[in-house]
């Protein structure tokens, strides 16, 4: 079987003219000899009317963070509806086509709602769907548990549905559209010049789709290439070749920089020693911290001071941790995390020299930074993100 994936985002599915796009895609995978599976997310963005935030909306907070199993049944809906109305697009073109649930694609969780863990996938009720020339097409971000309810997969997790099933089904390729023509050196909505970045590693996007890049979901990524699965990220509106992500990357380019890419809501968190004296809790805290699944990155510890930043959204967490330990500290709010990412910047010196005078010469503040072989980070207030990522663009790639 030559199975290919073809995953179409929120916007790719949003309307008529939208979707006769999608079918013309279908339609040529199925001339060049691929047995297609579509997997589609929720119509539209947030505020439209079926898209997944404004599902949400119809529940209140408090129901629906005590009823995660009512809520996941919601949030399905979107995809349901949206799988529906292309499986008719696609059957008015003459293909035949038939919508699957999560569950009924053989997508297998555990009942950790909202966040549901996949424990297995089974393939044949599609295999047989493919065999009889039908075009699955599978609604994405869900699954099912074993007694058959309805879990979700986390957000953004459609790109993750089509890797699993890409791998499960030992696809050829599996194809991501959505509305920019490829992954480019930077959110094309922030840096007007970004280039199109044509062949890409696992590696490297993985690197940009956890820094925040949305362009992918970073546990697609990963599925992928541990099926050694080539992802190809493409625009639902153009014929644009898009960006292939496979093991290898781009070999020939000499580019210190991928790309740049930045996560917003962090706040920077700063305990000094001496604000916290004979204080034993201080010692603790990172462990204590784990314990309550707060996640922290940028940690700097210093034998007077200790400095790490979390997601805003669990800053009433952190600080009622802080208060019951007796712990006094300073935080930053609206910070954001700019990642500079580059598999060859290992080795070349000056890199973090150029980009910290870059922001400077801007009146750009960096509040800390971190480095691996392949990544340096700055944190930075929020209101100067977009001028920080045209800076470093244009000194990197002009
Ligand atoms: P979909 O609904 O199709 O899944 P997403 O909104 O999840 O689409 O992802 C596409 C968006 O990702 C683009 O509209 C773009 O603004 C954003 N994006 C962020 N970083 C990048 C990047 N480096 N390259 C391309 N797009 C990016
Ligand atoms: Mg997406």
């Amino acid at each position: 079987m030559k199975v290919l994936i073809q995953k179409f985002g929120g916007t790719s599915v949003s309307t008529k003219e939208r979707r006769t796009r999608v079918v013309e895609k279908v339609k040529k995978a199925i001339e060049d000899g691929f047995m297609p599976v579509v997997v589609v997310s929720a119509m539209g963005r947030k505020g439209e009317p079926y898209a997944t935030d404004t599902l949400l909306s119809l529940i209140d907070n408090e129901f629906k963070n005590t009823n995660l199993q009512s809520a996941d049944l919601l949030l399905s809906c979107g995809e349901i509806i949206s799988s529906v109305i292309m499986s008719n697009e696609l059957f008015d073109s003459n293909i035949k086509a038939l919508p699957l649930t999560g569950g009924q694609a053989g997508i297998i969780t555990n009942e950790n709602f909202g966040d549901a863990e996949i424990l297995e996938v089974k393939t044949d009720n599609i295999t047989k769907i493919l065999r009889d020339g039908i075009v699955p097409v599978v609604t994405g971000f869900q699954g099912c548990t074993d007694k058959g309810c309805f879990t979700t997969l986390g957000r953004g997790a459609s790109d993750f549905t089509a890797a699993v099933l890409g791998v499960a089904l030992k696809a050829k390729e599996i194809q991501i559209y959505t509305d920019v023509d490829g992954i480019m050196t930077a959110d094309p909505r922030i840096v007007k010049s970004a280039n199109l970045i044509d062949t890409i590693s696992y590696n490297e996007v993985f690197q940009f789709a956890d820094q925040g890049a949305k362009v992918i979901h970073p546990r697609a990524v990963e599925v992928a290439m541990r099926g050694n699965i080539p992802l190809v990220i493409k625009n639902t509106m153009s014929e644009s070749k898009g960006t292939l992500i496979n093991s290898i990357g781009d070999e020939k380019s000499n580019s210190i920089l991928t790309g740049i890419t930045h996560m917003g809501n962090r706040v920077q968190i700063n305990i000094l020693r001496q604000n916290n004296k004979d204080n034993e809790n201080v010692d603790k805290l990172l462990d204590i911290l784990a314990e309550n699944h707060v996640s922290l990155d940028l940690i700097n510890i210093f034998p007077r001071q200790q400095v790490f930043t979390i997601d805003n959204k669990d800053f009433k967490q952190v600080d009622d941790i802080m208060k019951k330990l007796n712990i006094i500290y300073e935080s930053i709010s609206n910070c954001s995390k700019l990642s500079i990412i580059g598999s060859r910047m290992k080795g070349i010196p000056g890199v973090m020299a150029k980009i910290l005078k870059s922001l400077k010469d801007e009146n750009i503040e960096v509040l800390q930074t971190a480095d691996s072989h392949t990544t340096i980070w700055c944190l930075i207030y929020s209101d100067s993100i977009e001028k920080a990522i045209n800076v470093i663009h244009k000194s990197f790639m002009p």
